[in-house]
C-alpha cells in the first residue's frame, strides 16, 4: 500500500519543535508537503504592511534551510490558496492536509473555510490543530481556566519528529522559489523573526535580561531590554507559548533560595507569565467574537458620533501632533515596529480620546507598524484604550505626566524627534508649547478634549442600554480572575449614584 502523503500548511507557525501538524504527519507516516503560500489578498488588507511580509518571509526562510538541512524542502507558493492546493494536488495527489488553527482576521477566517470545503471536495483529510489555550469556535469562560492547565501547563512541548519526503516532493519543492519583495532599507533594523532566534530571545530573557521585567517594562528606555521581545515570534508562530511557559517554569525552579537576586527574579518572572496568559484571554475573545474586528465588543458603543478629522489623524500618523512623546512613540514605531505596552496605550488613548479618533480609523496604521501585530491582543487592546469595553476602567493617557514619568531626561524624544535635540528637558516637560519653527505647537488642547469624551463615554454607561447589555458581555467575554475587582467597581458605580459623584476610573494618568 503506498503511504499517505501530507501537506503541512504553514501560516503562522514556521517552526519545527512544538508543531502538531508536523508530529501528525510524522504519527501517520506520511511523506511530508511543508507549503508556504504568500497570498495576494491578505498582502493587500488594510492590516497588512511590509514589517509583517518580511518578518513571515524571514521566518520561511530559516525554516526551509532547517528542513534542508534534514534532507527535505518546503513549497513555496504566491497566490490564493486554493488554487495552489488544486495545482499541487494535481502534481502530487496528497491524501491529508494538516493546519494550525489560525485565529485571524475576517479575511482568514473565510480562506480558511475555503480550504475546508476544497479538502471535502477533493476527498483530503483535513486536520486543523491548536497551538494555544484558545478554544475553536468560542468558550464558556468558566472553563477557560481548564483549556490553560490541560493544553499548557499538563502537556510537555512537541520534539522535532522525524520528516521524510519522496525525491519527487523534494525536487518539486526545491523548484519553487520566494516571490520577489522590495523591502525598505530600514528593514535591517526590524527585529529579527526565525525559529533560532526565537529560542535566543527566551534564552536571553531567561538568563540575563528577566531580572529587570518588573518595573522594566513601563519606560520605552528600558522596556527593549527588560521585556521579553517575545511578541513577534509568538504572532508568527516562531515559538509557543507552551514553550515559554515550561522554560519559565523551569527556570523560576531553578532560582537558588540562596541568591539575594532570586526573590526579584521570581517576581519577574511570575509578572511575565500573567501577561503571557493575557495573550489567550483576548485571543479567545476574538475567537469567540470575530466581529469585534469591525465593532465594539459592548454594543451601547458603537454608535459614538468620532469627529475622525482626517488632518488629526495625519498629524497622528507621522508624528506631528506637537505632543513630543505622542509624536517620539509613533515615529519610532514607525522605524522599528515596536514600542512597550504603556506607549502603545497612551498612543490609543491619546488618538480616541484627545483627537476624537475612532479606534476602527486608527486600527489599520497601528496594526501595520507593529511587527507583532495579532489581531486577537490588537484588536481588543484598541477596544479597552478607547474606553469601549464597558466595564473597564476609562483611563485617559497624559502625555505630559508619562513624559515626566518615564522619560524624565527625555532620552526617549529627543532620539525621535531630532530637532529637540538642544532643547533642555526641562523645557520639553514643563513648556506647553515649545515655540520652535522646527516643532509644531499642540494640534489640540489636551484637558478640554480628553473631558468632552471621558464624559460622552460616561455618559454611555449610565444608560439603561449600556446597563441592561454590561452584565452580558461581561459573563461572555470577561476575565474570571477579575470578577471580584468588577463586582467592587458595580458597588462603587451604585455608589456614584446613590451620591451623585461620578465614579471615573484613573483620569488623566
Ligand atoms: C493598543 C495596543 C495594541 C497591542 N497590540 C499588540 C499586538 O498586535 N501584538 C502583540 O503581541 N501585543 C500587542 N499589545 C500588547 C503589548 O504591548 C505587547 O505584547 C508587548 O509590548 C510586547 O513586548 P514583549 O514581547 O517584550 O512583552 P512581554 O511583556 O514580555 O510579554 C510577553 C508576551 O505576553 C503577551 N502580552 C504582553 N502584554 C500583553 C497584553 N497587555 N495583552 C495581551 N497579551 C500580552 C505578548 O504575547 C507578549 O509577547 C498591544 C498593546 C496595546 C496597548
Amino acid at each position: 500500500m503506498s503511504r499517505p502523503i501530507a501537506v503541512w500548511w504553514i501560516k503562522r507557525d514556521a517552526r519545527l519543535a512544538d508543531n502538531a501538524p508536523l508530529t501528525e504527519t510524522a504519527r501517520i507516516g506520511a511523506l511530508a508537503i511543508p507549503l508556504f503560500c504568500f497570498e495576494p489578498t491578505l498582502i493587500a488588507a488594510d492590516d497588512c504592511s511590509p514589517m509583517h511580509i518580511h518578518a513571515q518571509w524571514q521566518a520561511v526562510q530559516a525554516l526551509r534551510q532547517k528542513l534542508r538541512l534534514r534532507g527535505v524542502d518546503l513549497v513555496i507558493a504566491h497566490g490564493n490558496v486554493v488554487e495552489k492546493l488544486e495545482k499541487l494536488h494535481s502534481r502530487i495527489p496528497f491524501t491529508h492536509l494538516f493546519a494550525h488553527e489560525e485565529i485571524g482576521n475576517a479575511i482568514t477566517f473565510q480562506r480558511d473555510r475555503a480550504v475546508a470545503n476544497w479538502c471535502q471536495e477533493r476527498g483530503v483529510i483535513y486536520r486543523e490543530f491548536p497551538q494555544s489555550s484558545v478554544r475553536r469556535g468560542g468558550v464558556n469562560r468558566d472553563r477557560l481556566q481548564v483549556l490553560w492547565q490541560t493544553r499548557i501547563v499538563q502537556t510537555a512541548p512537541l520534539e522535532i519528529p522525524l520528516i521524510e519526503q519522496s525525491p519527487a516532493i523534494t525536487q518539486l519543492a526545491r523548484s519553487t522559489n520566494f516571490p520577489r519583495f522590495d523591502f525598505p532599507e530600514q528593514a535591517s533594523h526590524w527585529q529579527p523573526v526565525n525559529e533560532t532566534d526565537a529560542h535566543r530571545t527566551l534564552d536571553d530573557f531567561l538568563r540575563r535580561r528577566g531580572i529587570w521585567y518588573r518595573g522594566g517594562i513601563s519606560s520605552p528606555n528600558t522596556a527593549d531590554t527588560a521585556g521579553s521581545r517575545l511578541s513577534v515570534h509568538l504572532a508568527w508562530g516562531t515559538i509557543t507559548t507552551k514553550q515559554i511557559w515550561h522554560a519559565t517554569r523551569t527556570r523560576i525552579a531553578e532560582l537558588d533560595p540562596d541568591d539575594p537576586r532570586s526573590a526579584r527574579w521570581k517576581a519577574s518572572l511570575e509578572a511575565f507569565l500573567s501577561r503571557l496568559h493575557w495573550r489567550d484571554h483576548f485571543t479567545q475573545r476574538l475567537e469567540s467574537e470575530p466581529d469585534l474586528e469591525f465593532r465594539s465588543i459592548h454594543p451601547a458603543y458603537r454608535n459614538i458620533p468620532y469627529e475622525n478629522d482626517e488632518r488629526l489623524h495625519l498629524a497622528w500618523r507621522t508624528g506631528h501632533t506637537g505632543y513630543p512623546l505622542v509624536d517620539a512613540v509613533m515615529r519610532c514605531l514607525q522605524a522599528t515596529g515596536f514600542v512597550n505596552f504603556r506607549m502603545r496605550a497612551m498612543v490609543v488613548s491619546f488618538a480616541c480620546h484627545v483627537l476624537h479618533l475612532d479606534w476602527r480609523v486608527i486600527h489599520p496604521h497601528l496594526a501595520k507598524v507593529f511587527r507583532d501585530y495579532d489581531p486577537g491582543i490588537h484588536l481588543n487592546q484598541l477596544q479597552m484604550q478607547a474606553g469601549v469595553v464597558g466595564w473597564n476602567a476609562i483611563r485617559v493617557y497624559n502625555p505630559s505626566k508619562q513624559l515626566a514619568d518615564w522619560d524624565s531626561q527625555c532620552r526617549f524624544v529627543k532620539r525621535w524627534l531630532p530637532q529637540l535635540k538642544d532643547v533642555s528637558p526641562e523645557k520639553i516637560l514643563h513648556s506647553e508649547d515649545l515655540g520652535l519653527a522646527s516643532y509644531p505647537s499642540p494640534i489640540v488642547e489636551f484637558a478640554t478634549r480628553a473631558r468632552q469624551m471621558t464624559d460622552s463615554l460616561y455618559a454611555i454607561r449610565k444608560t439603561a442600554e449600556a446597563k441592561a447589555s454590561t452584565p452580558a458581555v461581561y459573563a461572555k467575554h470577561g476575565s474570571r480572575k477579575k470578577e471580584t475587582k468588577f463586582r467592587a467597581r458595580i458597588k462603587r458605580a451604585k455608589e456614584s449614584k446613590r451620591t451623585g459623584n461620578p465614579a471615573q476610573g484613573t483620569l488623566f494618568d
